[in-house]
């Protein structure tokens, strides 16, 4: 089997097409459950440590329970309405029961998971690397849709990730571990560095504190060599985004923006092409 996958790279990136659509269902689910479930713990820990009465105890909800069902009429998903992407497809983006819009952004999700994981495994090959960069990407993805949102960038999805990063590294499956540990301790300090400098000076907060371990993350994976590339690329497209979105939203400069779907983005770029792009760039200035 694994010979198989080795010697037609087109059909383990055809298993991650496969897989990523599956995955990016998931994330649909983890990505609007998640927040509520922190949402409550913070909840009950803030009632325990105001000494307030404890709220009572809801129905469980955690990424198994209750069932996904429709939010215009409540009725349960069946699994066959619930295949990532052909559903979507075959319902024509309405609920089977009650003709309620599905919202375009969930067959979105899984299409561009699937496409991601196809790329990983095409770029990659069969292997360690490519498991490894597979849960990476699914983990950024979550992340960013998760910050787009809420504008946060949950610990419990961060931290471990940074972790495995560490970990991959300890066997220098993308980097050698010195640089992976240096990726991570540079990437935190850059940004709060400037998080402090920018707050000092204008008394603002520029980023919130999951950006920083954001990119320790980023750095732990790539080694320290993709920071500055994560950190340009991401600049020069967030800025690009929030001049279309104020003209867009009509609102001001100093509305609070995620910065961490930029950071992921570039940092999953940076780690895939960031060698090909520094060489096109020396190249094109002509050092080499
Ligand atoms: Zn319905």
């Amino acid at each position: 089997m694994s010979l198989l996958l080795i010697e037609h790279p087109w059909a383990f990136a055809m298993m991650g097409l496969v897989l990523g659509l599956i995955v990016g269902s998931f994330i649909n689910v983890l990505v609007w459950r998640l927040p509520k479930m922190l949402e409550r713990e913070w909840r009950a820990q803030a009632h325990e440590v105001l000494g307030l009465p404890a709220e009572p105890a809801g129905a469980t909800y955690n990424l198994m329970h209750p069932n996904s069902c429709c939010p215009h009429c409540n009725h349960a998903i069946r699994p066959w309405e619930n295949i990532p992407l052909l559903s979507y497809l075959l319902l024509r983006g309405r609920c089977a029961e009650c003709q309620g819009s599905i919202s375009l952004r969930y067959p979105l999700t899984e299409l561009a998971c699937g496409l991601m994981s196809a790329w990983v495994a095409w770029h990659f090959g069969f292997g360690w690397q490519a498991g490894a960069v597979l849960l990476l990407s699914w983990g950024l993805l979550a992340m960013s849709l998760i910050d787009a949102d809420h504008q946060l960038l949950p610990d419990v999805l961060v931290l471990p990730l940074m972790w495995l990063g560490l970990i991959v590294n300890s066997f220098s499956l993308l980097t050698t571990l010195p640089d992976a540990v240096w990726g991570a301790v540079i990437g935190y300090m850059s940004l709060w560095t400037l998080f402090w400098v920018f707050k000092l000076v204008t008394g603002k907060d520029g980023m919130g504190h999951g950006d920083f371990k954001l990119l320790a993350l980023l750095g732990a994976w790539g080694g320290w060599q993709i920071l500055p590339m994560t950190l340009l690329m991401s600049s020069l497209v967030g800025v690009f985004m929030g001049l279309i979105l104020m003209r867009l939203r009509n609102t001001q400069a100093s509305t609070p923006m995620p910065f961490g779907p930029y950071l992921a983005i570039a940092g999953w770029i940076a780690l895939l092409w960031g060698g090909q792009i520094t060489d096109f760039y020396l190249q094109s200035v002509g050092f080499r």
